[in-house]
């Protein structure tokens, strides 16, 4: 059995006040849910107050992002050993970051390797663009994403992937249920190529694009299916405590 993980990227979005509010919104509630782990991710500048708030609670805290290197001449970015003591989590590989910044599989085989060096656990973000989807090239993309990412890195339960496909990150247009169960199986499968069958079925992997309360049902009914990386739903607190308990119910079920 593997413990779902829900996950919220709440992306370049709220101030340091405005995620301390929005977790004193949902931290009560979102604590008292068991059966299911729960991470937020903040962006960067927010680690430290939402952390402070999250310290005696069962809510995991992860970042969005990092850089490869220790240490450095990098301006603007944030090392895998400054956020080893802060959080647990690190979403690594998202679309916006390969789109917008150019992050190439090679790239995001070097933040894995980092990540998990300095005892970070990567949340592993691949998926096809719409284009890709037509042409039939979900399986190539996902395939080529997952062994790029992981090449050169040893089996870890501390590996999370999730499935995004583009084209339903933030446009409302989720995939269907059985859609994202086909393709993290194909996920699975390559997770199994390279590390093993058992492995494999150890290894959790999420899906994520367009998840609300009203659709969770769907996606964490399916057996492949061990959780959802949540983004704009993650900014509101009723939505994503939705989110969570009806992960928990259906698990539990
Ligand atoms: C995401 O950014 O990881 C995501 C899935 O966003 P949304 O839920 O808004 O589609």
């Amino acid at each position: 059995m593997r413990l779902p993980i829900i996950a919220g990227n709440w992306k370049m979005n709220t101030t340091i006040d405005e995620a301390v509010t929005l977790v004193r919104d949902m931290l009560d509630k979102l604590d008292r849910i068991a059966g299911v782990e729960k991470v937020l991710c903040p962006p960067f500048i927010s680690l430290s107050a939402v952390r402070a708030l999250l310290l005696d609670s069962s809510i995991k805290l992860g970042a969005q992002n990092l850089h490869f290197e220790q240490k450095g001449a990098y301006t603007g970015e944030i090392s895998p050993p400054m956020l080893a003591g802060l959080c647990e989590y690190v979403i690594l590989g998202h679309s916006e970051r390969r789109q917008y910044f150019g992050e190439t599989d090679e790239i995001v085989n070097r933040k894995v390797k980092a990540a998990l060096k300095a005892g970070l656990k990567p949340i592993l973000c691949v998926g096809e663009s719409l284009s890709e989807n037509e042409a039939g090239k979900t399986e190539e993309i996902v395939t080529r994403q997952i062994k790029g990412a992981l090449a050169g890195v040893d089996f870890t339960r501390d590996l999370v992937t999730a499935y995004e496909p583009i084209w339903a990150i933030g446009t409302g247009k989720a995939a269907t249920g059985q859609q994202a169960n086909h393709t993290i199986g194909l996920i699975r499968h390559t997770l199994s190529d390279l590390y093993g069958e058992p492995a494999a079925q150890a290894i959790r992997i999420q899906y994520g694009g367009s998840v609300t309360g009203a659709n969770i049902a769907e996606f964490i009914s399916q057996p492949e299916i061990d959780g959802a990386l949540v983004g704009g739903a993650s900014l509101k607190a009723p939505d994503f405590i939705s989110i969570v308990q009806q992960t928990a119910d259906a698990k539990q079920a």
